[in-house]
């Protein structure tokens, strides 16, 4: 049975949206003194997403945290700012995921079921090679999963049987968040919330937010999108990856590089793990480690950046640099040359490489 608090944990709940409906209240009520608890969420959870700050679930009072959300979003709407929207999705499918991978299988299950009238059944089943947990319909895997840049998300790469593919709990959980952050995103293009101006008494919030973002927006441009883009990766990094499919032991130096490279690019942990999958020394728990302290989630809570070009070189890492590679001093800076260059041509870049082993320097 899912209770208020899971209510404030996933907003994309059909009970979340009766909650609220049920309340009769409507967004100008809520700039009334006796929210203003529900204000001040709000206004935090679109700051956070703005500063790239990590959102977590406030359940000590389900019931502001439930209200905070659509106001948070005719913030997020009343801005017409796009990158806004995206921003605020992202910050809030990360937050859920977090919570969804902390679930019980059979609670996954439920939470599925009463999302976006998927039909998902945990149905375990042990390949020779990995456990999987839950089966849905093809075609509901589909409105989503083309999002994911990975090509362990291609339905190639999936186990498919009676029109269902079989997940692990994880990759589920991501599916569920990455549909909600789709919704959030495709809702902005509707007439309605085109047309949506949020009310007066709200506005100086959404002007402080408004101040934020311009502050912010410079930033944002900058940053790399979320995941690995075939034939944007470098070609150093690719010969790392490369190395590590084929089960070589590769450098402290190169693992650092790969490690940073993924997480600097929007890849999870278990991304990163998973690449070091077929290596002989591999060690999960002592990865894990290492991985999450790159990450900045733990320890002195710093993301580490990949190391400069130079010093990749003097490593012996840069390997089969190409022409894109003359223009850059840093592989983060090859990463998003490649990216504007795909937007520019409207598909793959030119020249890449695939994800072959190591060349000479
Ligand atoms: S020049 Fe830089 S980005 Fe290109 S392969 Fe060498 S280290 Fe990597």
């Amino acid at each position: 049975m899912l209770a208020k608090e899971d209510l404030a944990k996933y907003p994309f709940l059909q009970k979340a949206a009766a909650f609220i409906e049920g309340r009769n209240l409507s967004i100008s009520d809520l700039a009334g003194p006796e929210f203003s608890n529900v204000v001040r969420r709000a206004v935090e959870r679109v700051r956070s997403s703005i500063l790239g700050e990590e959102v977590t679930t406030e359940t000590s009072d389900p019931e502001t945290e439930i209200l905070s959300y659509p106001l948070a979003l005719a913030f997020v709407y009343a801005s017409k700012i796009t990158w806004l929207v995206n921003r605020f999705a992202t910050s809030e499918a990360k937050r859920c995921e977090e919570e969804l991978r902390k679930e019980p299988i059979s609670k996954l299950e439920e939470i599925g079921n009463a999302s976006f009238g998927w039909k998902v059944e945990a149905n375990p089943i042990s390949l020779e090679w990995e456990k999987l947990d839950f089966r849905l319909g093809v075609w509901q895997y589909l409105e989503v999963a083309p999002q994911f840049h990975s090509v362990s998300w291609k339905l190639t790469n999936k186990y498919l049987n009676g029109g269902h593919v079989y997940l692990k709990a994880k990759d589920f959980a991501r599916l569920l968040a990455e549909n909600l952050k789709l919704r959030i995103v495709r809702r902005a293009s509707e007439e309605e919330i085109r047309k949506f101006d949020l009310p007066q008494l709200l506005m100086p919030h959404l002007e402080g937010l408004l101040k934020l973002a311009e502050e912010r927006k410079g930033t944002f441009e900058e940053e790399a999108p979320q995941g690995l883009v075939d034939g944007a990766i470098p070609p150093c990094i690719q010969a790392i990856m490369g190395d590590l499919a084929s089960g070589k032991s590769v450098s402290h130096m190169a693992r650092f590089a790969i490690t940073t490279f993924m997480i600097n690019v929007g890849e999870g942990v278990e991304d990163v793990l998973r690449r070091f999958g077929n290596v002989a020394d591999f060690d999960e728990g002592k990865a894990r480690y290492q991985v999450e302290h790159i990450a900045g989630m733990s320890g002195s809570r710093t993301k580490y950046s990949p190391p400069k070009c130079d010093v990749l070189r003097s490593f012996g890492l840069c390997v089969n640099p190409d022409r894109t590679c003359s223009r850059v001093t840093h592989p983060l800076r090859y990463y998003r040359l490649r990216l504007k260059d795909q937007r520019r041509n409207g598909g793959v870049a030119q020249g890449a490489k695939g994800g072959g082993g190591r060349g000479s320097a």
